[in-house]
């Protein structure tokens, strides 16, 4: 695929923004979902110790025995983390509570923000050895700018950062991109935007597409095109352990989803053929 990295290195994606509830998880369990539909297989990594993407996933519990906790201390592999989910080529490695201690754990340790790089390329190197390579790794980051946030920073080639359309979206977002460049100064420099996403957009209400505008004005062509809308399908699918593209493939959030997903690698071949 054109999309494949050298030496069966995947596209590693951080979605981060330290503010909650702005769609971070929804948009990595559902974009992951729509990547793998259109044939790329795809690793979500649970970087958040509440767990959300795994629970929205599927994967109960005890199945996480072995998480991203033990792969950021360093007890284990990433690869005996990950777990199959119900979609086809998307897998998981999931995230327990533990992970709200890891910080104080790592403190002193001097490759405290690069162990997810190293455990992401320890998979990668194996993986070339494989039929098949991972082509994408989503990152689900916590709502915090913390060692987490920054392994993710550090161990990704770009940030999709999640905006959701109401009146405090832009705020904060200097933070973060201040966040990214001192990340890319100090930690990884090949660390670029990937693009912005407007999430939970209502079309109905001139507050949403005020923001619209605001953030386009701010962001410009780092926004994409496609919009996720407010859609009721979106939040009931994680409750049945679903991605919305499981839940109901014709609902206007599981179609956002596929457009987002097609927009993305239409922006990545872009950039390469330029
Ligand atoms: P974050 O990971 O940034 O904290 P979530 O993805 O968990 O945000 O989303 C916050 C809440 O909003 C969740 O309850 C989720 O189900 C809901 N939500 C997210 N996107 C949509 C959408 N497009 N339409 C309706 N509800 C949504
Ligand atoms: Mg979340």
């Amino acid at each position: 695929r054109e999309t494949r990295r050298p030496h069966g290195r995947p596209r590693v994606i951080a979605l981060a923004n330290q503010k909650g509830g702005v769609g971070k998880t929804t948009t990595a369990i559902n974009l992951g979902t729509a990547l793998a539909a259109i044939g790329e297989k795809v690793l979500v990594v649970d970087l958040d110790p509440q767990g959300n993407a795994s629970t929205g996933l599927g994967i109960e519990r005890k199945q996480r025995r072995v998480s991203t906790y033990h792969v950021l201390t360093g007890e284990a592999e990433l690869r005996s983390a990950i777990r199959d989910t119900a979609v086809p080529r998307l897998h998981l490695a999931p995230s327990t509570l533990d992970l709200l201690g890891v910080e104080l754990e790592i403190a002193s340790a001097r490759n405290r923000a690069h162990r997810l790089k190293l455990a992401i390329d320890g998979l990668a190197l194996g993986d070339a050895l494989r039929a098949e390579p991972f082509t994408y790794v989503l990152i689900d980051c916590p709502p915090s700018l913390n060692l987490l946030t920054i392994n993710a920073l550090a161990a990704s080639d770009s940030v999709l950062v999640p905006l959701q359309c109401e009146f405090f979206a832009l705020e904060g977002l200097s933070q973060l991109l201040k966040t990214v460049d001192q990340v890319r100064d100090n930690l990884n420099p090949r660390l670029s935007i990937q693009g912005v996403v407007l999430t939970m957009f209502d079309p109905r209400n001139n507050l949403s597409n005020q923001v619209v505008a605001d953030v386009r004005s701010f962001m410009g062509g780092k926004v994409y095109e496609t919009m996720i809308p407010r859609n009721v399908r979106v939040s009931e699918a994680p409750s049945y352990g679903k991605p919305v593209l499981l839940y109901d493939l014709k609902c206007s959030g599981s179609q956002a989803y596929l457009r987002l997903a097609s927009e993305i690698i239409q922006r990545e071949r872009t950039l390469k053929a330029a």
